[in-house]
This record gives structure tokens, C-alpha cells and sequence, in this order.
């Protein structure tokens, strides 16, 4: 597949603000550099990691894959009225994105049990939960990223209700464009953030690393979880690269 970046940018411009500046921060699969007051500039790098980064690979074309699967999920969340950080994808493996304060919480919503919810309670793997469940984490690995309460994120001085309200529709937008590619959106996170005027954004990225992607007919994971269970690089690609090309189908 034919991987093309946005032919109105400049990579040569992008390349010295990544040369410049050191990265403001390196994440296990991207970094985040500084662009200006408003901006930053995000590196997805060819990179998978899983179990609190215990296991890891560097699968040639992840970043690429991961980062155009964001950009057109964010594109296609922001026509809905979702306001996203995504401002442009410079290159094939970078975004251009507003400047936020990061919200130290993971937000999942759940539409099926899987992962954590049946390692931790009594669902067993496959129950449809309806209505969607959204839960909180902690975005602190030192921490194990410990589960939250509504009012323990109130105590942390966050409101959880706009998060959860956007949480909300992003899902049933999520399942309405996955559905055409015949997958069930398992599950996924979001991370947000605030800009300086207040105004909150979904944030991070939107990729099959982040969800939960089963095929509707026969229930095989199209997501992070063949490199957890299997740890193949390759068919971690070639399931990220169909799903790339759905979308892109899809967004014609
Ligand atoms: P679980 O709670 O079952 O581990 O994860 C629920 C969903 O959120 C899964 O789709 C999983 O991939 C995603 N998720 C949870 N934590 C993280 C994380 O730290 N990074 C990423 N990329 N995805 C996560």
C-alpha cells in the first residue's frame, strides 16, 4: 500500500523543527516536540510496546500506519463537531497539533468485555455491555494506572462529565465508521486536554493501538492485542494496514 503525506506541506521545515528541539517529551511510541505557543509537533514513531512497555518491537511502517489511521479518524471525528488537537500531518509519520494540558486520565469506553474488565471482575470476554461503560484511569505507570472514581477525579480538581459526554459520542461515532469495515470498536481510550482558553480536546491518538477491534463474522482482533497475544510484527502491520485502507476507502 501507497503510504502519501498531505502534498501541501513542507517536510524540510518539519525536519528542522525536529532537529532544533529536543523532544518535549518522549512517550514509548511517540515524542512530542515544541513547535510555538499554540503548537506542538507529534512524532509517531515505528514502535509497539504492551504490558507497561515490558514488551516491545519496532515494526517497520507502525509510526506511518498509526499516524494516518489517527488523522483520518480525527478529521472524520471533527466534521461530526468533536474538537480534536489534530491540526495537520506535515508528514506521513507526524501531526501537527494545539498545544493542551494534558488531563492525567485515561477515559475507556467499553461496548464489549475484554482485557481488563475480565481480568479484574466477573465479566466474561464477549459480554456485550449496554448501555457503554466509561472508566477512568490514572495516566501514571509508576502508579499502575489505578482505576477511578467520579469523585476521586472531582478530588483531583478535574470535572469528569464534559470527558464523559465526549467520550460518549465519540464511541457511537467510532462504531458507525467501523461498523462499515465490519468490525466491532471492543473498546478504546481517549486522552483529552485543556488549551489556554479552557476549551477541552480529545488529544493523543486514535489508532488500533489505543482500541479494541474484533471482525464482526468471525471475532478475530484487528489491534494491538495480536501483539500481545502473538507478538508478530508482521501481521500487527498487515491488520493495521487493512484497516488504514477501509478508512481511507471510506473517506473518499
Ligand atoms: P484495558 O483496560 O482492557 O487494558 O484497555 C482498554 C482499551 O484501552 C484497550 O483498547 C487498550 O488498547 C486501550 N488502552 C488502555 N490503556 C492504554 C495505554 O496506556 N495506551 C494505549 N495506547 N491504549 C491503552
Amino acid at each position: 500500500m501507497e503510504l502519501k503525506a498531505n502534498p501541501n506541506n513542507n517536510p524540510d521545515k518539519l525536519h528542522r523543527i525536529i532537529i532544533k528541539h529536543p523532544a518535549l517529551t518522549d512517550g514509548k511510541v511517540k515524542s512530542v516536540y515544541d513547535v510555538d505557543a499554540h503548537r506542538v509537533m507529534i512524532k509517531y514513531r515505528d514502535e509497539v510496546t504492551a504490558f507497561d512497555g515490558k514488551k516491545k518491537s519496532t515494526p517497520e511502517t507502525k509510526g506511518r500506519i498509526c499516524c494516518l489511521i489517527s488523522e483520518l479518524l480525527f478529521t472524520y471525528l471533527e466534521k461530526q463537531g468533536i474538537k480534536t488537537h489534530y491540526i495537520d500531518c506535515p508528514s506521513l509519520d507526524t501531526m501537527l497539533c494545539r498545544k493542551l494540558t494534558i488531563v492525567p486520565i485515561e477515559v475507556i469506553v467499553r461496548n464489549i468485555a475484554a482485557g481488563s474488565i475480565v481480568k479484574n471482575t466477573t465479566l466474561t470476554e464477549g459480554t456485550v455491555i449496554s448501555p457503554p461503560l466509561v472508566e477512568y484511569f490514572l495516566k501514571d505507570d509508576s502508579k499502575g494506572d489505578p482505576l477511578l472514581t467520579q469523585d476521586r477525579i472531582r478530588l483531583m480538581g478535574i470535572d469528569p462529565e464534559p470527558m464523559y459526554h465526549i467520550a460518549k459520542d465519540v464511541n457511537l461515532h467510532l462504531q458507525e465508521m467501523f461498523s462499515q469495515l465490519d468490525l466491532d470498536v471492543v473498546d478504546f481510550k481517549l486522552e483529552f486536554g485543556y488549551d489556554a482558553d479552557g476549551e477541552l480536546y480529545v488529544a493523543d491518538e486514535i489508532s488500533p493501538d489505543s482500541m479494541r477491534l474484533w471482525g464482526k463474522k468471525d471475532g478475530r482482533s484487528n489491534d494491538k492485542d495480536i501483539f500481545r497475544k502473538y507478538g508478530s510484527d508482521e501481521a500487527l502491520i498487515a491488520a493495521y494496514g487493512d484497516i488504514l485502507k477501509g478508512l481511507r476507502q471510506l473517506a473518499v
